[in-house]
């Protein structure tokens, strides 16, 4: 047998890793000291009680003969899927019922598409990125080639008609820079994969956390975006899915190319290595789209959002560049002083007991910003952003 040696290709992803080491190392040394953690991109906010009561029923039909249930359509149960389609319905998208597939999260779909496209493709990212899209590629051994995300252009890199990319991926709003593309900036990105012939795999996870109306919830919102992009959206941040698992892709039975269709490629691929999402789970998920789910699904993205805020006040009175804590639950901000990515992580921890993710760990534009989230407690919230005043003020 021979290895895949593309895995050697791969950095060892140490990132987090790193700061947890460095935290544990420093609690040790004063343990009188509080930390707050402001680093971690996992939800706290326990699901809701609509999503706890459709699972406990869902668990008692699985007792009962009559409404047991074996394995269940691999694309998801319609239930769950005529919710999506409603959900897309409300921002104006119209989406057919074979176009939607349930999956055990966004990640895994994220990873597993790439088996429908050749490994010859080229792949754009930018960078700063989501780890995920570089090393799956890798894995593949597929060439990926970045887009600059920087300062100049508010960490939204724009398409370059000198560079050929076959896959490309956008996720807005970002992690972990936070910034969201307007509708007019997702248009050219549209126009440019149609040209090129490209697919954009749009990673729409945290389009729950768009308050600004102008703003695109989904790529589909743009015109002839059906002709060339694949969507992948969870109940992860929206809903607190993040330990109970499921998320759903968006394939246009319109992405074809020499008569062969994304979407019959996507059910074939789906049905060899796949056997669904428990239906204990679809119906937990199912439940975020009812009136009252949703309701209180919109407590909680409220609650992120205040600590997002706080944040983001916090880095304006302090005269900090930022981006994010708008549409986002995540705030990128430029280190004070020129300070490197982790030599302001080893500040902020020494001198504030506040822990964040050096944005070095995303990629070399990351180098000189940080990120904090907005996914703690409100009390952590408070107490963060009041040490991290009191420090950065003098
Ligand atoms: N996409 C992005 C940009 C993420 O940040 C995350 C998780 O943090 C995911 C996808 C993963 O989502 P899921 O929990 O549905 O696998």
């Amino acid at each position: 047998m021979n290895f895949n040696l593309n895995f050697n290709n791969i950095a060892e992803s140490y990132l987090f890793a790193e700061v947890a080491d460095r935290v544990a190392k420093y609690t040790k040394a004063n343990p009188d000291k509080k930390v707050l953690k402001l680093g971690i991109g996992d939800v706290t906010l326990p699901l809701v009680p609509e999503v706890i009561k459709a699972l406990h029923s869902a668990v008692d039909d699985m007792g009962k003969a009559e409404t047991f249930k074996g394995y269940g359509p691999y694309e998801g149960y319609s239930f769950l899927r005529d919710s999506i389609r409603g959900y897309y319905k409300k921002i104006g998208v119209a989406l057919e019922d074979n176009e939607i597939f349930v999956s055990d999260g966004a990640k895994s779909d994220l990873g597993n598409i790439l088996d429908i496209f050749s490994e010859n493709n080229t792949v754009l990212v930018p960078d700063p990125v989501y780890p995920v899209y570089v090393d799956t590629n890798l894995m593949a051994g597929r060439k990926v080639i970045f887009a600059d995300a920087n300062e100049g252009n508010g960490f939204l890199p724009m398409p370059d008609y000198s560079v050929n990319a076959d896959i490309i991926y956008i996720c807005s709003p970002n992690n972990p820079t936070g910034a969201a593309y307007t509708k007019e900036q997702l248009k050219e990105w549209v126009d440019y994969a149609n040209k090129k012939n490209a697919v954009i795999l749009y990673d729409a996870a945290y389009e729950c956390f768009i308050t600004d109306k102008t703003l695109a919830r989904s790529i589909f919102e743009i015109d002839g975006a059906k002709t060339c992009a694949v969507e992948f959206c969870s109940f992860s941040k929206i809903a607190g899915f993040t330990g109970t698992r499921c998320g759903y892709t968006v394939i246009p039975n319109e992405l074809k190319k020499d008569g062969n269709s994304a979407n019959k490629m996507w059910l074939r691929r789906q049905s060899t290595k796949f056997n669904g999402v428990p239906y204990i789970v679809q119906k937990g998920a199912a439940a975020v789209f009812s009136d009252e789910g949703m309701k209180q699904i919109q407590q909680n993205l409220a609650y992120y959002k205040r600590n997002a805020k706080l944040i983001a006040d916090c880095m304006d009175e302090l005269g900090i560049w930022y981006t994010g804590g708008k549409n986002s639950p995540y705030i990128w901000l430029k280190c004070p002083d020129g300070m490197k990515s982790w030599e302001f992580f080893d500040y902020l921890l020494h001198n504030a007991q506040v822990v964040g993710t050096p944005g070095a760990g995303f990629g070399k534009n990351g180098e000189g910003y940080f990120r904090l989230t907005a996914f703690g407690s409100e009390e952590v919230t408070k107490e963060a952003v009041s040490r991290i005043k009191a420090l950065l003020r003098k």
